[in-house]
């Protein structure tokens, strides 16, 4: 998909706002000022040329989402599974929706391409941001632009300088995947249910699941993922893939074709992302630390901060520093440990919060709309003996790191 005409207009010098990245956070924050009335100039720049169907998100409908209602495909079940145990858990108040890139990018662009205001640049490569003299200075490829607020939201690319710099100071789980969607030459999914995490694979090389989504009865999007800094190529996840196809579903390579494929590298961290480089300059979405450290999730968090940033840059009120609960940081580091110091121990941890907790408990936790009862569930079904071993050293390093 390119850019609508009605956005693709040469860019002027100055500008109220400069949007860095034409992705999930980029576009929802032009999405929400738009929706805050907000009609001074923004420009949105970004290096790429087009705008590709390379990511499916995921999320519980826990709230209204200006994206929601373009959900694909919704699931009310979820099967959990490790070696030889499985567990299914159905909630009818919160499914797990499921978005393609391709209806995101659409209907945030069909919204922006509403306004006179709004100029979308492709094909910029975006080098330095600088600020002096009450502006900011932003240096592309193509050419240098003034704003008068910056928003950062260019992800975080491995080997950029903030994912090494988170990675050289936090705790660190690289959350690597690669998904196929394929579609079956007989009925094999159950379209009813996805599988969040099938644990029952080969776990050789590091910490590794299959995510199942099951558009129809034969059409699907199977993800291998790691948890681990193993280094696999994208051929060997296909291999892995292919493996579980023909295990589970009795799928023979020839019984499938491959319509699509995505991957990605998720770091989920407690490092302690810059919020703003300057007092004009912002970071939003992976860049401004919206993933969750203990899942990977960020799309219901980005939506979050986007929509109360856009609210406070209204009203000239502070940017919002975050949009969670401080009281979930300790859980979220103690879990972000565990997986990174015993990962051999996760699959029965997990299976036991998926047996262990009613399904609108863990959800709400997983989407940090838990209150303290839910949270006291979740300690509940956790084996005490590693996580109390855990916290404690977690708030020794924690009481004894630097100041900021
Ligand atoms: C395949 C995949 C599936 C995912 N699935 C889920 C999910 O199911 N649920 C969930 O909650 N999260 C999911 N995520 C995580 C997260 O929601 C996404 O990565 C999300 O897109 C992050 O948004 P962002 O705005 O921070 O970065 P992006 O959406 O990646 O946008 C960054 C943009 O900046 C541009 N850019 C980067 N550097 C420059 C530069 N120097 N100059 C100009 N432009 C630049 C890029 O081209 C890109 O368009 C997934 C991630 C991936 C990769």
């Amino acid at each position: 998909m390119t850019v609508p005409d009605k956005l693709d207009r040469p860019a002027r010098d100055r500008y109220e706002f400069v949007i860095l990245g034409a992705g999930c956070s980029g576009l929802s924050l032009c999405y929400y000022l738009l929706e805050r009335g907000v009609d001074a100039p923004i420009l949105i720049l970004d290096r790429k040329r087009t705008f590709e169907d390379d990511r499916t998100w995921c999320f519980w409908d826990v709230e209204p989402t200006p994206f929601t209602q373009r959900a694909l495909k919704e699931w009310r079940s979820w099967d959990f599974v490790s070696t030889g145990r499985s567990v299914t858990q159905t909630t009818n108040r919160y499914p797990y929706k499921c978005l393609t890139g391709r209806d995101f990018y659409e209907h945030a662009l069909a919204r922006l391409a509403e306004s006179p205001n709004v100029t979308v640049r492709l094909g910029e490569e975006v080098g330095d941001c600088t600020e002096k003299n009450g502006e900011v200075r932003v240096e592309t490829s193509n050419m240098t632009i003034r704003s008068r607020q910056v928003f950062d939201g260019r992800g975080l690319p491995p080997g950029s300088p903030a994912f090494e710099e988170a990675r050289r100071r936090a705790v660190w789980v690289p959350q690597k995947f690669l998904g196929l969607r394929i579609r079956a030459r007989k009925p094999v999914f159950d379209p009813e249910r996805c599988t969040l995490m099938d644990f029952s694979v080969d776990q050789s090389r590091g910490l590794r699941f299959v995510y199942v989504l099951p558009m129809g009865e034969r059409e699907a999007l199977v993800e291998n993922v790691y948890l681990s800094e193993a280094d696999v190529s994208q051929a060997e996840h296909r291999a892995e893939i292919g493996a579980y196809l023909e295990s589970i579903y009795g799928l023979a390579p020839d019984e499938y074709e491959t319509l699509g494929e995505e991957r990605g590298y998720i770091p989920m961290t407690d490092h302690a992302f810059p919020r703003r480089l300057g007092e004009r300059t912002h970071n939003i979405g992976m860049l401004g630390g919206e993933t969750r450290p203990s899942t990977g999730y960020t799309f219901l968090r980005i939506q979050r901060h986007c929509r109360a940033l856009a609210a406070a840059v209204v009203s000239g009120a502070d940017p919002p520093e975050r949009t969670y609960p401080r009281r979930l940081d300790l859980l979220d580091s103690l879990f972000l440990r565990f997986v990174r110091e015993r990962p051999g121990e996760c699959p029965e941890v997990y299976r036991r919060m998926f047996a262990g907790v009613l399904p609108d408990s863990l959800v709400r936790f997983l989407t940090e709309k838990s209150t303290p009862l839910d949270e006291a569930h979740l300690i509940r079904a956790l084996p005490k003996t590693p996580f109390l071993k855990l916290a404690a050293r977690t708030l020794l390093a924690k009481s004894s790191a630097p100041g900021p």
